[in-house]
């Protein structure tokens, strides 16, 4: 089965600009694609603006606050929730499982949810499926999936027209559930693929175990299914969970975080009180000096801070793409890492996963910078490695200085880890050619690196010649 909604344009990592046509809206979203999350009861920047302004071209709204309002519920029905809501782009509607999930139980099944939203013209509905947190017993991980998967053969079974359907992938922090989950959702022919329920991880910067779940569902669904991390706004890890294969976002965190003062960098969380200068150029950084915003009354001052949010948070999905396009994806991955203790945990989480970012990795891509020890162990080396260990050289063959990642950019003060895998690479090489005499030729390599050279190979040193 293919999915032929989800055309990739691009790769890097994981990571691809892919176009997801959404019929009943009549547009094609470019992705990867942030999707503002908009509460009609508390609606900080204007729907129209966030398409004029800010380049919005999908939404996303909760289909169950429409439901549960009789006021709201008619309008949407009579209107249509394009109109209720002054937007011209595709609107993705939750279920209201975030709030079954919050407040206990919601009093609506999937089929009466996915009818509701197909008639308020959604364009992407949403089956009500349980959002299994962190850490919970094995046991209500297994039997809320169960529940979750016999809720997505119903909305299955029901016919939605051309309104796309999500199959949220749960599963808590069980790799295997998760993969399990995502196998049987990629299994029906359902379109979006929502990984669920990892605000909670997200909030507690375990992004480390982000990665790992991430990487669980990736294996469980093939490279055509679109992939929504559910509920992840902060636009500082954006580029580690497109790097994992991620294409869409949404972003309740712009409004949420104005409205208590913070600001958000792709470097972290800022409180307007701690600030003296915005680092920033959009046109609400240009305008105000952030004394001048603390001294606004509450609303505009939230709504200044939610329009900034939200440039920040599009610009990185711009500088995203771009990364990706020139094939430095990692690279920026490598930059945001260095912002935080707990984002360098989950670029080194990814790295872990290399051999399964390898499968994908395109092989010829821009030049490789070596900007830290975890680059030693990028899909890229993995996989130069693995070609060592099979290659068999002729006597005079030339291609080994020529052949990609070799013509990485290195610093010339080398850390511990680059010198290691580049001397496990010349064992690896000597071992799969014992008939070839070797000769490494380096600049001073420490002692300790040169012990993993096989004995057989001749170590000249440049620098004493
Ligand atoms: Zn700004």
């Amino acid at each position: 089965m293919t999915r032929e909604i989800f055309e990739i344009r691009d790769q890097d990592a994981l990571g691809r600009i892919g176009e997801l046509a959404v019929p009943r809206a009549g547009v094609t979203v470019e992705t990867p694609a942030l999707m503002p999350v908009v509460n009609p009861h508390l609606s900080t920047v204007d729907p129209a603006r966030l398409e004029s302004e800010f380049g919005a071209e999908v939404l996303i709204t909760n289909s169950y606050i429409f439901y549960g309002s009789d006021d709201y519920r008619d309008e949407a029905l009579d209107r249509g929730l394009h109109d209720v809501l002054g937007f011209d782009g595709a609107i993705m509607t939750d279920s209201g499982s975030f709030q079954l999930a919050e407040y206990g139980d919601i009093d609506v099944t999937t089929p009466e949810i996915l009818q509701f939203q197909h008639d308020v013209g959604s364009d992407i509905g949403t089956p009500v499926d349980i959002p299994t947190p962190p850490d919970v017993e094995r046991q209500q991980a297994e039997e809320e999936l169960a529940t979750t998967q016999e809720r997505l053969e119903v909305a299955e079974s029901v016919d939605m027209g051309d309104m796309l359907v999500n199959a949220p992938v749960q599963g808590s922090t069980y790799p295997d559930l998760r993969e399990e989950a995502a196998r049987h959702a990629y299994g029906t022919d359902l379109d979006v693929f929502p990984v669920g329920a990892v605000v909670p991880l997200m909030n507690d910067y375990r992004y480390a175990e982000m990665v790992d779940v991430v990487a669980a569902a990736k294996r469980g669904l093939g490279v055509d299914a679109p992939v929504h991390l559910f509920g992840a706004g902060h636009p500082m890890m954006f580029a580690l969970a497109v790097a994992m294969g991620c294409d869409l976002f949404d972003s309740a965190a712009y409004a949420l975080y104005a409205r208590d003062d913070r600001y958000l960098t792709v470097r972290g969380t800022e409180q307007l009180d701690d600030l003296d200068y915005f680092p920033c150029s959009c046109p609400v950084c240009a305008d105000y000096a952030p004394a001048e915003l603390r001294s606004l009354a509450d609303r505009e001052r939230e709504e200044l801070l939610a329009e900034h949010n939200l440039h920040v948070t599009f610009q990185e999905i711009r500088t995203i793409k771009q990364a990706l396009r020139s094939g430095n994806l990692l690279e920026l991955v490598e930059t945001r890492a260095r912002a935080h203790p707990a984002m360098l945990d989950g670029y080194r989480a990814l790295v872990e996963h290399a051999e399964q970012l390898e499968r994908e990795e395109p092989v010829s891509k821009g030049a490789f910078f070596y900007l830290s020890g975890e680059s030693a162990r990028r899909p890229e080396v993995v996989r130069h490695h693995d070609r060592l260990a099979r290659l068999h050289l002729d006597p005079d063959d030339q291609i080994l200085s020529e052949t990609y990642p070799l013509t990485a950019e290195v610093p010339e003060r080398m850390d511990a880890e680059g010198h290691r895998s580049a001397a496990l690479g010349v064992a690896r090489l000597a071992a799969a050619n014992p008939e070839t005499a070797f000769t490494l030729a380096h600049r001073g390599w420490p002692e300790s690196v040169l012990k993993l050279v096989p004995e057989g190979v001749e170590l000249v040193d440049l620098r004493e010649e």
